[in-house]
């Protein structure tokens, strides 16, 4: 096991700081604390004052991925655990892992080696139920829509138009495309339905930019089910019923407190995919780091293109945060494989294919530094990577005029993270004037803690909040959404996918006119990609120009705030590989995880 699975033998063999300890080193109140066991709790917000954010925040992104991961969770760990070696004082801002990839190819998501955080297993599996929390309400949710259509249909709900889907937390392909209420009368309404996986529902969403319970419900209120005959949206508040959701997700709400290998407390809250989803952890949880630490450091999925892009024109604009640092995770084995090297040669020295997948790894930095960042590119050292494979990306990085640095917390935990943090701080070095404390210049941040937290883009409008442009240290947003959703999109696939020309097809052209009809066309978009390309074509690697972005739908998620825009053949409901990672799985007879990863 330990051979086959080293994180889940270093984390079993790890010994855990009660959570109190972590609480008071944090600088969370005893009050404030809910404890879930020793080594769990979740903060309480509302039972803290609400502090200024002043902390900085360094956001973690990656190159385009091979299907493993290239270790953004891992990085974001190990360079917030060397932060702490420093004497910084600093926290770490993840997400919650979901089921769908640790059964299938891809694994948990509590980083690797001796960057993790713990308990890895619990983590990794029911955690603090959030996950089944949102399911539930999702589902719940569902069951009242066809409730409502079945007992007479008041609303006149068109059962052809019902964008509500159910979801469960596992790549289910079999549950893509259903039919229910079959059986007679008093089964319901026969219709058209689908299952969405957990990461990709709106409530999740919703959980991860609500500013607190009152935000929480009034997006709830918001959400639109579907459509009346008449194609009028019906909302939950038109059911009646954005009570009952909001009750079912009030612990939910509240950020979970673990601790990272290296003793740095660690905030894991919500967890959108960054492929069909928004891809940030909770924006409760990066506040309250943001007001108790002088450090966050917080990880989005995949790459620039897809989790850094909509952290920074969706989460940051709605939570008025403004980052102060970047780091790009390169790893030789992506580098080779954007190089044009097969997946299953990727462990031979190859200084050659590396080099010509540099083009990749350079348009991440570029992409980034479109929205006033300048990150630093951490080289995630594997042990079957060469010293020449190593010292080639360390040049190429340099000659390109990048900062870089060799990243060894998988192998070394903390220590390991030092280069790295030490040239983020040089990067965040204050560059003749703002320092650009994250989060001061929107909202008052608030610590995530209670009642009016400022910035929320809150109650009122169903807008993305804050101004473009809001950030000091000259961070900015890459489009406007007042411009249009359509503007948006040309804008991300001309600036950042490198594409040519954006065609909407199939049911994208009469969404589009439907968001305009209702007014929803201005919301921030939330471009649901391939992860494994810049292009929605996931077998074009590389750096790919002259491309063509499809829009094949563009769904209007108005609690969230923002369209999610369909492109490729990406699907909200993933399937399980033909080998998944369960066939090697099971517990030992003292009740101890196998095959976690
Ligand atoms: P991401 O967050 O980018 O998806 P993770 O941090 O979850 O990536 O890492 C993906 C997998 O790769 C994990 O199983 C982790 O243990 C492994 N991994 C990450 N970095 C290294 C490394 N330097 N050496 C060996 N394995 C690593």
């Amino acid at each position: 096991m330990s051979a086959e699975n080293p994180d889940l033998a270093i984390a079993q063999a790890a010994t855990l700081r009660p959570i109190a300890e972590i609480a008071e080193r944090a600088g969370i109140p005893a009050d404030a604390l809910v404890p879930y066991g020793s080594d769990k709790a979740k903060v309480d917000v509302r039972k803290m004052s609400a502090p200024a954010s002043h902390g900085k925040l360094v956001l973690v992104s990656a190159m385009s991925p091979t299907p493993a991961g290239e270790g953004k969770s891992t990085t974001t760990v190990g360079v917030a655990d060397a932060f702490t070696l420093k004497g910084q004082s600093t926290m770490v801002a993840l997400r919650e892992p979901a089921l769908g990839p640790i059964m299938g190819i891809k694994g948990g998501a509590t980083g690797g080696g001796y960057a993790q955080v713990v308990p890895m297993e619990d983590i990794n599996l029911h955690f603090t139920g959030d996950f089944h929390a949102i399911q539930i309400a999702n589902n719940t949710l569902a069951a009242l829509v066809d409730n409502h259509i079945h007992q007479g249909n008041q609303l006149r709900i068109d059962p052809r138009r019902i964008q509500w889907k159910r979801v469960v937390d596992v790549n289910d392909r079999a549950l893509r495309s259903i039919v229910v209420g079959l059986g007679g009368p008093t089964q319901g309404v026969p219709r058209e339905d689908g299952f969405d996986i957990v990461v990709a529902s709106e409530i999740m969403a919703i959980l991860c930019l609500a500013s607190d319970l009152a935000d929480l419900e009034a997006r709830i209120s918001r959400v639109v089910v579907g459509f009346t005959y008449d194609r009028a949206p019906v909302t939950v508040e038109d059911l009646g019923v954005a009570g009952a959701i909001t009750m079912l997700l009030k612990d939910a709400l509240l950020p979970n407190l673990v601790q990272t290998l290296g003793g740095t407390p660690a905030l894991v809250h919500g967890g959108p995919f960054a492929n069909i989803a928004h891809g940030c952890n909770s924006l409760a949880a990066t506040r309250l780091a943001l007001s108790l630490s002088e450090i966050t450091v917080t990880e989005a999925g995949f790459g620039s293109d897809l989790g850094a892009e909509k952290f920074l024109d969706i989460k940051a604009r709605l939570g008025g945060l403004s980052p102060d640092g970047a780091v790009v995770v390169a790893t030789v084995r992506a580098l080779k494989m954007h190089g044009g090297v097969a997946k299953d040669d990727l462990a031979s020295e190859n200084v050659e294919a590396i080099l010509a997948g540099t083009v990749n790894l350079g348009r991440h930095v570029e992409n980034l530094r479109k929205f006033g960042l300048e990150p630093v590119v951490a080289v995630n050292r594997f042990p079957t990577d060469t010293e020449a494979e190593l010292q080639a990306v360390l040049d190429w990085a340099r000659q390109q005029g990048f900062r870089v640095a060799l990243s060894e917390v998988w192998a070394k935990g903390g220590e390991g993270g030092l280069a790295v943090a030490d040239e983020l701080l040089e990067a965040m070095k204050p560059a003749g004037g703002s320092a650009g404390s994250s989060g001061a210049g929107g909202s008052a941040g608030g610590g995530g803690a209670s009642g009016s937290a400022g910035g929320g883009g809150a109650s009122g409008s169903v807008g993305g909040g804050g101004a473009s442009g809001s950030a000091g240290g000259g961070f900015h947003h890459l489009y406007d959404p007042a411009d249009g959703v359509e503007a948006s999109l040309r804008t991300l696939a001309r600036e950042l996918y490198g594409a040519d020309d954006v065609v909407f097809e199939d049911k994208a052209p009469a969404q589009l006119r439907m968001l305009q009809r209702n007014g929803w066309d201005q919301l921030p978009v939330c471009v649901a990609k391939t992860q494994y390309s810049f292009s929605d074509d996931p077998k074009l690697l590389g750096a790919p120009t002259g491309h063509v972005l499809h829009v094949r739908d563009l769904v209007p998620k108005i609690g969230a705030g923002f369209v999610v825009a369909m492109t490729g053949a990406i699907m909200t409901m993933p399937g399980l590989p033909k080998e998944p990672a369960a066939t090697r799985m099971g517990v030992t007879d003292d009740g101890e995880s196998i095959g976690l990863f």
